[in-house]
């Protein structure tokens, strides 16, 4: 079997705040094999985005392990999380955060210039990504012309643009209307499944959860 693409062994977070000290991750042991679609599943407060960011690299604070493609994050500097956040994750967050300035094609190719992939193969590689998820005549439009379902699918197109072997998706479609999240999370799994990605997708919505491979539960600080 290949190695997973995720581990965390015995991961824990807590914040201090005053006198109080708050135990959201008390021990998270966490497998994404490549290419698995596992749901996070847990009331709000549960710790959800809080594992996620710790996963994403995005803030230290935490104890235990995380392994990624087999790096170890606190054996990680800045240098060496940003390289590992560039090369092996895409984020997805539940609102879109798209460049304002920029159009859909251009949100798209951004992340793909970064990484030193020439202009025209990006440019190309985004038209084929809006295209797979309906928007090829919404290409030139900039995020404030498109509708909320528009803007979370170049959202997702942006972050599967360097073909990264997991995905980290915090609530998705948390800002969409029942329908629109129907129809743009069928789509975000028909194209990560189409690509061979990994995903670890955040979500309170137990319907949406059992449309993944694998449902994990936060509770009281760990998974069961
Ligand atoms: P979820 O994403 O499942 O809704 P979060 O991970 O956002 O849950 O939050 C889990 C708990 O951690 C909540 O009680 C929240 O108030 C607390 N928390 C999250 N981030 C911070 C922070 N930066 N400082 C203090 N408490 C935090
Ligand atoms: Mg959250």
């Amino acid at each position: 079997m290949s190695e997973p693409v995720l581990v965390t062994r015995d991961l824990k977070r807590s914040f201090v705040q005053g006198d109080v000290t708050i135990e959201v991750l008390r021990g998270v042991d966490l497998e994404v094999a490549p290419g698995e679609i596992v749901a996070l599943l847990g009331p709000s407060g549960s710790g959800k985005s809080t594992l996620l960011q710790a996963v994403g690299l995005l803030e230290g604070g935490f104890q235990g392990s995380i392994r990624l493609a087999g790096e170890e994050a606190s054996r990680l500097d800045d240098e060496g999380r940003t390289r590992v956040r560039r090369e092996l994750l895409g984020f997805v967050y539940q609102f879109h955060h798209l460049l304002p300035e920029f159009n859909a094609v251009e949100n798209v190719v951004l992340p793909q210039l970064v990484k030193g992939t020439q202009p025209e193969a990006a440019r190309q590689r985004a038209r084929e990504l809006l295209g797979t998820l309906g928007l090829s005549e919404r290409l030139d439009h900039r995020p404030a012309r498109l509708s909320g379902g528009e803007q979370q699918r170049v959202a997702v197109a942006r972050a599967l643009a360097n073909k990264p072997p997991l995905i980290l998706a915090d609530e998705p479609t948390g800002n969409l209307d029942e329908h629109t999240a129907d129809v743009v999370i069928a789509e975000f799994l028909r194209l990560v499944r189409g690509e061979g990605t990994a995903a670890l997708v955040a979500t309170h919505n137990e319907r949406m959860a059992a449309k993944m491979d694998r449902v994990v539960r936060l509770h009281e600080g760990r998974l069961e």
